[in-house]
């Protein structure tokens, strides 16, 4: 069997959120799931037709992180990666990355009008990326984590 693969939800299987690079390390907060459920249902309704959320990055352990800001650098020095990104485990699994692709016309979706949609179930969106937009949980899902950035 594949690593982590275990269906948790109707549109999501553990497997999509592990970190490939380091040992298939996941964690995935409930809330997380349950949010991504709720926007992939407000997806399909406002296209009025099947789309599939792909989730580009879930659980990035420290090891990818660091490997990770070796390419795009890191934000303190203007560069894309954060020292506390949200995709890190000791967050307890409440961010994910991600793409919508339209089924029927075999395209990604505008990273813009996904975000849009995303804001009503996340707390916070980063949608400057060219190629996904970040969502994550780090107000609604973690009361007791450190949140100051
Ligand atoms: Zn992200």
């Amino acid at each position: 069997m594949k690593p982590n693969d275990i269906q948790v939800s109707e549109h999501f299987t553990l497997c999509e959120f592990d970190d490939k690079a380091n040992g298939n390390l996941v964690v995935l907060h409930p809330l997380t799931i349950e949010r991504l459920e709720k926007l992939h249902l407000a997806l399909s309704e406002s296209m009025g037709r099947p789309i599939a959320i792909l989730i580009t990055c879930g659980t990035r352990t420290p090891r990818t992180n660091n490997q990770l800001a070796k390419l795009l650098g890191w934000t303190d020095d203007g560069g894309l990666v954060s020292k506390t990104s949200k995709h890190l485990p000791r967050f307890g699994g409440i961010a994910a990355d991600l793409q919508v692709l339209d089924i029927e016309f075999g395209q990604l979706m505008p990273i813009r009008t996904v975000a849009q949609l995303a804001a009503s179930f996340f707390d916070t969106i980063i949608d400057h990326y060219p190629t996904h937009i970040h969502v994550d949980l780090r107000d609604s899902a973690n009361p007791g984590a450190p949140s100051n950035d």
